[in-house]
């Protein structure tokens, strides 16, 4: 059986992490059939759209899609084409697991927890305007079936993965209606799932909290702002954005991408490096059924950094994005 996989490469150095992880994918013989589709800046060139209708219908059609960065134009007119593309296709959670790689240099080690943030709305859901010329609100929208939605989510993966503790991040002690809705259904699905540890964390003390204790953490479920500032802490926490993986979820869709943006400072220049696109490729064949050959390529990986030569520039070594590539495929079928 083939896989049929919507693969979009994106912007700055998607094509570079997108092209590696791809080869290593390749590698492990899942045999996949790339339905190949353009978004971000060519897409805007060509098209006149960063998110072109084809590309939608491409991951409607296959239900998987591995993605690279998309840019996002900074000022008015344009809205995020990711945050546009997690609400078409209603990919309501967003998961990113944060595991520290023996060896590899980090702010802490034995780290392994997964943050799940809400993916459709709180600021993100693009309400805002001005108040005359010299004011500007956003509207923040928190509602009982996204939250309910996002901490059963939370919850079942909890349970899939054998994970005993799971934290709610929040401010409800201010936002006492948004925020205390999503904690009131939190607390919810915490008396449905009582083999579960439930605890809640207001979002600044879980900041600290994450920066001195990650090791405390299983699995951390939070509205879509506090998840999205909390995930690249995250990755602070264990070497970089090139280290952490992401994927975006529906109920019956799933587009994998590195957490990282474009890095347009590298783009083009065979620097970058894939980790985090090999990660969410693993986590990929993970959501397709194909645990064995993950396994073996988290397996390469880890071996790959246990020699402090095998390094990419982002942390402290020489290694150019080809060269890893190679050394996690020699690895992985030596
Ligand atoms: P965008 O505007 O698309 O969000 P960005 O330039 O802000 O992109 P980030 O991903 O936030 O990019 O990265 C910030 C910086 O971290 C980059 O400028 C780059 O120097 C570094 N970086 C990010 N990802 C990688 C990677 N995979 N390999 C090496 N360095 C990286």
């Amino acid at each position: 059986m083939t896989y049929n996989i919507t693969l979009i490469r994106g912007d700055g150095i998607g094509p570079e992490v997108i092209d590696s992880a791809k080869e290593v994918i390749e590698a492990t013989g899942v045999p996949v059939e790339w339905d190949i589709v353009e978004a971000g800046n060519i897409a805007m060139q060509e098209h006149g759209n960063p998110l072109p209708a084809s590309v939608i219908d491409s991951i409607r059609d296959n239900k998987v899609a591995f993605k690279g960065p998309i840019t996002t134009p900074v000022g008015k007119g344009f809205r995020s084409a990711n945050v546009r593309l997690r609400q078409e296709l209603d990919l309501f959670a967003n998961i990113r697991p944060i595991k520290s790689f023996k060896g590899v240099d980090s702010l802490h080690q034995d780290v392994d927890f997964v943050i799940i943030r809400e993916n459709t709305e709180d600021l993100y859901a693009g309400i805002e305007h001005m108040v005359g010329e010299d004011a500007a609100e956003s509207i923040k929208i928190i509602t009982r079936k996204a939250s309910e939605r996002i901490c059963k989510f939370a919850f079942e993966l909890a349970r899939a993965q054998c994970r005993r503790k799971l934290t709610l991040v929040h401010k409800a002690n201010i936002m006492k209606l948004s925020d205390g809705l999503f904690l009131e259904c939190g607390k919810k699905y915490a008396k449905l799932y009582d083999d579960i540890l439930f605890e809640d964390v207001i979002v600044d003390a879980m900041s600290m909290k994450l920066v001195q204790f990650p090791q405390d953490y299983d699995i951390i479920v939070a509205p879509n702002l506090y998840g999205d500032i909390l995930s690249d802490l995250s990755a602070g926490l264990i070497g970089g954005l090139g280290l952490a993986a992401g994927a975006n979820v529906g109920h019956d869709m799933a587009v994998f991408e590195p957490i990282h943006g474009s890095a347009l400072d590298i783009a083009g220049k065979g620097i970058a490096n894939p980790t985090s696109a090999i990660l969410s490729g693993i986590m990929m064949l993970r959501h397709i059924g194909e645990s064995g050959p993950a396994e073996r390529m988290e397996q390469a990986l880890d071996k790959v950094f246990e020699n402090k030569d095998n390094r990419t520039p982002d942390l402290g070594g020489n290694l150019r994005t080809e060269e890893f590539t190679q050394k996690v495929i020699d690895k992985m079928i030596g």
